[in-house]
């Protein structure tokens, strides 16, 4: 158990913050978490959160002994100053830089200021987030350097010890199912399956082996095809 005086994890209800929050209850005495509304599109996300806070509570008393308040802050700004596919009705395409139109410009940025400007109200000195530069869409503000470059920012500019943690920025998708296995054991594995949400366009209807969404846009490619190689390696 770290010495720390507690973790708040940005936490969208999907698979990777899902399997940051266990991480973060399985190192920390005292967790919160932090969600976003920035008018995203589908709002399935930041439905799905409340229940899949409640499944975590039930894989282990420990944890649910840990977990403290859940905030959610309204950051419509975002959504209002930036086009993108993700808040507004548009295909996901590629664009000419080599990134794909649901880049949101420095939302990471703006979500880990945030969470520090709360973190520091509430005495909590660990940032945990689900960045990961291994299988991802190429958004800079998910790369090691980023996150690296930001904690010293923050820390000049707040004048605290904070310190970010990306549990996942090494991790391909399928040793991302395997460090759920790891925290939670199966539990967490079918919390992740069946309760969490991350496909792009929001479809929910029905239930694949990986999970729920649409099965053909890039998050639900990455997590299907994590879950298929996590499952042959298993
Ligand atoms: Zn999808």
């Amino acid at each position: 158990m770290s010495n720390a005086k507690g973790a708040l994890v940005l936490f969208s209800g999907g698979q990777d913050s899902t399997t940051c929050a266990a991480w973060a209850l399985e190192h920390y005495d005292r967790v919160e978490t932090i969600g976003f509304d920035y008018g995203q599109r589908h709002a399935i996300e930041l439905t799905v959160r409340p229940a899949v806070l409640q499944s975590l509570r039930r894989i282990s008393p420990e944890w649910d002994a840990r977990l403290g308040e859940d905030h959610m802050v309204d950051l419509g700004l975002l959504g209002k100053i930036s086009d993108t596919s993700l808040t507004r009705d548009v295909e996901i395409t590629m664009q000419a830089n080599g990134l794909p139109n649901s880049f949101v410009p420095g939302r990471n940025l703006l979500f880990m200021m945030v969470a520090a400007t709360l973190a520091y109200r509430r005495g909590l000195d660990v940032l945990v987030g689900g960045m990961c530069e291994t299988d991802y869409s190429g958004y800079p503000d998910c790369r090691n350097d980023t996150m690296v470059s930001l904690e010293q920012t923050l820390r000049l500019g707040m004048a605290t010890a904070l310190s970010i943690q990306t549990p996942l920025m090494w991790l391909d998708k399928a040793a991302t199912w395997d460090l759920a296995q790891q925290l939670g054991g199966d539990a967490l594995v079918e919390c992740v399956r069946t309760e969490t949400h991350t496909c792009y366009l929001g479809e929910r209807g029905a239930l694949h082996d990986w999970g729920y969404g649409c099965g053909h846009c890039p998050a639900c490619e990455l997590r299907a095809r994590g879950y298929q190689a996590f499952r042959k390696s298993a």
